[in-house]
C-alpha cells in the first residue's frame, strides 16, 4: 500500500482544500429594474432579458 513519504505542508493542504470551498452565487445588476440577478438569465423580479420582456411577472 502506498504511504506518503513526507507530511504535507499546511499551505499545500489549504491550497488544495480551497478548491472545494463553497462560493457565493455570482450576481449582476439588472439593466431594467436594477435588482441583483444571476447573469445570463431572465431577471426574476421584472422578467426582462437583453432589453426585452421574456416572461410576465405578477406583482404581488
Ligand atoms: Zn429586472
Amino acid at each position: 500500500m502506498g504511504v506518503p513519504k513526507r507530511r504535507m505542508s499546511k499551505m499545500r493542504m489549504r491550497t488544495r482544500k480551497a478548491a472545494n470551498r463553497l462560493q457565493a452565487t455570482q450576481t449582476a445588476v439588472c439593466a431594467q429594474c436594477g435588482a441583483r440577478a444571476r447573469p445570463h438569465r431572465v431577471c426574476p423580479s421584472c422578467g426582462y432579458y437583453k432589453g426585452r420582456q421574456i416572461v410576465s411577472v405578477n406583482a404581488a
